[in-house]
């Protein structure tokens, strides 16, 4: 099986409604869903539950090689498991959020997920969301779509998101955590996040998430 033509790549910015979408479009087309930012929190999370200073680039690629991690499906959804621990939720906190940009900028870190991440993708066929998939980890996926949304409507999405899971939120705070994020994303030396040329724009700020699924699997049906 080629990776070309079972792969649906899907990038886009902190906020755009990546994850959602890209497991709701997974489940249409019976594909596996990989979610690439859970790898990169998974990492972050392991570092400083070990006390790794996050200022040290050879220690932080050794603890991300060391980590054994397990995403998998489960009837309450994804599951993240790290070294036999269930890490689904402290991987999301702010802290963790905060510092990821200390891993995903470091190469020896990113080599060694983008290479798991193509393992996963050998496997099965697969949706793959993230900020370097179609560039990257897997730039000849025929179908690649580039999720996005104006900065206003992400923070309110995120802010949706973390209270009803009991989160206090500011959202002037998020849009200006989300502007920060999308400038070290975008600036960032290592697999800066881009929309690959040949990824097709979709623009979510004014379209609800069943219109979102709705048009990503019409693109991945034309183009797989
Ligand atoms: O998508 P999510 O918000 O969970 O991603 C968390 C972070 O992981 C991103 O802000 C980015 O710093 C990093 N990331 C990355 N490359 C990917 C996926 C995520 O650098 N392919």
């Amino acid at each position: 099986m080629s990776e070309a033509t079972h792969i649906v790549a899907i990038d886009g910015p902190a906020g755009a409604g990546k994850s959602t979408c890209a497991k709701r479009v997974a489940k249409a087309l019976g594909f596996a869903f990989l979610d690439t930012g859970a790898m990169y929190r998974a990492a972050t999370w392991w570092a400083l539950h070990q006390g790794i200073s996050l200022e040290d680039p050879d220690a932080l690629s050794e603890s991300t090689r060391r980590m054994e991690l397990d995403i998998h499906e489960s009837d309450s959804g994804q599951r993240v498991v790290v070294n036999g621990q269930d890490v689904t939720q402290a991987i999301r906190t702010p802290e963790v959020t905060r510092l990821i940009y200390k891993l995903d900028q470091n190469s020896a870190v990113r080599r060694h997920l983008v290479e798991l991440q193509r393992r996963f993708g050998e496997r099965a066929p697969t949706v793959a969301e993230g900020r370097d998939i179609g560039t990257v980890v897997f730039p000849k996926a025929r179908c690649k779509i580039y999720l996005d949304a104006s900065i206003e409507a992400r923070a309110q999405r995120r802010a949706l998101e973390l209270e009803a899971k009991g989160m206090t939120v500011d959202r002037n705070t998020l849009a200006a955590e989300i502007h920060e994020r999308d400038e070290q994303s975008k600036n960032r030396k290592d697999s800066p996040l881009r929309k690959a040329e040949d990824a097709l724009l979709v623009d979510t700020t004014h379209m609800t998430q069943d219109e979102v699924v709705a048009e990503i699997v019409r693109l991945a049906r034309e183009r797989l």
